[in-house]
């Protein structure tokens, strides 16, 4: 049974991978693993990937799929920086409440921007 090695699938990421917007092949360093799950019995790993382009400073995170032989990938432009993306990945998700919760204080929002993040609980 071949166990999925993290770092072998990283040097070819960093091989392999190129901006969505320049097309500039990223350097390993500024691709970095926000999440990671191996399941070596099934051959399948599944990685979460945030990459800095060097060159338009755009940034993108990709879902890495690994399914035995094949390899899926999925790239989404974010303005999250990589510190950004580790601080939210350790909150929960939004919720409903959440949401009805920002169209109420929108509701109530009176255009002053300044007041409002003088005072965010009021
Ligand atoms: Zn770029």
């Amino acid at each position: 049974m071949k166990k999925i090695d993290l770092k072998k699938v990283m040097a070819w990421l960093g091989f392999m991978l190129r901006c969505p917007i320049c097309e500039y092949k990223y350097n390993l360093q500024n691709i970095k693993v926000l999440d990671s799950q191996t399941d070596d019995e099934f051959n399948e790993a599944r990685i979460l990937i945030h990459s800095e382009c060097q060159k338009c400073n755009s940034s993108v995170m990709f879902n890495i799929d690994i399914n035995g032989p094949e390899i899926f990938s999925i790239g989404m432009v974010t303005d999250l920086t990589s510190n950004d993306s580790n601080k939210f990945s350790d909150l929960s998700a939004i919720s409903a409440n959440d949401v009805i919760g920002i169209h109420q204080a929108l509701k109530r929002f009176d255009g002053d921007l300044v007041k409002a993040l003088a005072s965010p609980s009021k």
